[in-house]
């Protein structure tokens, strides 16, 4: 069944927590390439997805958010996306099996079209090129996230609709201004990210990091009003950063984040996981809240 067919049959689903926190946690080292390890340590890259798995998530994503030419070539690695996206796809199916969704990551390229870094034609064959490898390997859907751009993340949700049979989700990071309002990075609301995302051929629409569960719910709520019909994804941070001794450190505890969920899914969202500082215990415990 797709995700889309099992959330019109009114289930709320449970998606993954974190990964870049996970991976640092078994030894990736800073500056180190983290889609590497699909090739090089693939087993310590299963256990973070069946983990997810193990903590009752529907879907898991895939070690593939920077799995895109542009990014991958910082490390001297543009000429390996197939490979190292293939096996990210792969293991992520191997822990899902044939009943949970692998939701495969792609994240931004960190190239920007005003500015003329890329054109439109160049970073479309990067969405395609990481697309068509993550759904060659086992990905049901593709998850754009963490965008902030409306032209590149309408790029990447045609390259993936193009190109695969697997359905697209698309989030965008927004942050709370002064007055309460939410914008991206690059000035985009969540009634025009909606917009442009649908017409665009995405499957699901969401908000990812930068926010806890709170702060989320108020995104939710404008996206619901702007499309009331798509279903909606939300992969929230473990509250608000709190800066200790020079680390970033998410307070919510899986209890806290838990607690949210109730009004989480009265706002309007039918997919819930987590991002920045959660972990298979908050997962374990969002999915006991249903
Ligand atoms: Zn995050």
């Amino acid at each position: 069944m797709k995700i889309t067919e099992a959330v019109k049959s009114g289930r709320i689903l449970i998606s993954d927590g974190a990964w870049g926190t996970f991976l640092q946690q078994k030894g990736l080292k800073p500056g180190e390439c983290p889609e590497l390890w699909n090739l090089d340590r693939p087993d310590d890259v299963r256990a973070i997805a069946a983990a997810y798995i193990a903590a009752g998530a529907d879907m898991v994503e895939s070690n593939t958010f920077g799995g895109n030419r542009f990014k991958l070539a910082h490390y001297g690695l543009a000429d390996r996306v197939a490979e190292i996206n293939e096996a990210g796809a792969r293991l992520s199916r191997e822990a899902a099996g044939d009943h949970r969704h692998v939701i495969a990551s792609i994240g931004p390229t960190g190239e920007i079209l005003i500015m003329e870094d890329v054109s439109e034609e160049e970073m479309y064959a990067a969405f395609k090129e990481q697309a068509v490898a993550l759904a060659k390997c086992g990905a049901d859907a593709i998850c754009i996230e963490t965008m902030s751009a409306l032209d590149e993340a309408e790029l990447a949700v045609k390259a993936v609709k193009e190109n695969t049979a697997c359905e697209a989700i698309c989030t965008f990071t927004f942050e709370r201004s002064v007055n309460g309002d939410y914008r991206t990075m690059m000035g985009v609301s969540p009634e025009q990210f909606a917009e442009a995302m649908l017409a665009a051929g995405a499957d699901i629409i969401g908000a990812n990091c930068g926010n806890g569960m709170e702060r989320m719910i108020e995104i939710v709520k404008r996206l619901r009003a702007a499309e009331p019909a798509i279903p909606i994804l939300v992969h929230a941070n473990a509250g608000l950063p709190k800066n200790v001794n020079g680390v970033d450190v998410f307070p919510e505890s899986p209890e806290q984040m838990a607690a949210w969920v109730p009004a989480l899914v009265e706002a309007g969202a039918n997919i819930i996981g987590g991002c920045c500082g959660t972990t298979p215990e908050h997962i374990k415990a969002m999915k006991s809240m249903l």
